[in-house]
């Protein structure tokens, strides 16, 4: 399991800005976590403004 970042993603770069490991890159049209990499931390969605990281479950 790991966040994924939904549609909402107006692309500000304050997950990627703030993710303890680095997972969050600039994609198109919207910010992408790798989730190999995610530890499921919750940071990206307590930093952004649209709460477009969700659990994917
Ligand atoms: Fe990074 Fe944590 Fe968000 Fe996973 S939950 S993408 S580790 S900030
Ligand atoms: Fe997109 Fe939210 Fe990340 Fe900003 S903080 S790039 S709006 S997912």
């Amino acid at each position: 399991m790991a966040y994924k970042i939904t549609d909402k993603c107006i692309s500000c770069g304050a997950c990627a800005a703030n993710c303890p490991v680095s997972c969050i890159s600039q994609g198109d049209g919207k910010y992408v976590i790798d989730p190999e990499a995610c530890i499921e931390c919750g940071t990206c969605s307590a930093v952004c403004p649209v709460d477009a990281p969700k659990l994917d479950n």
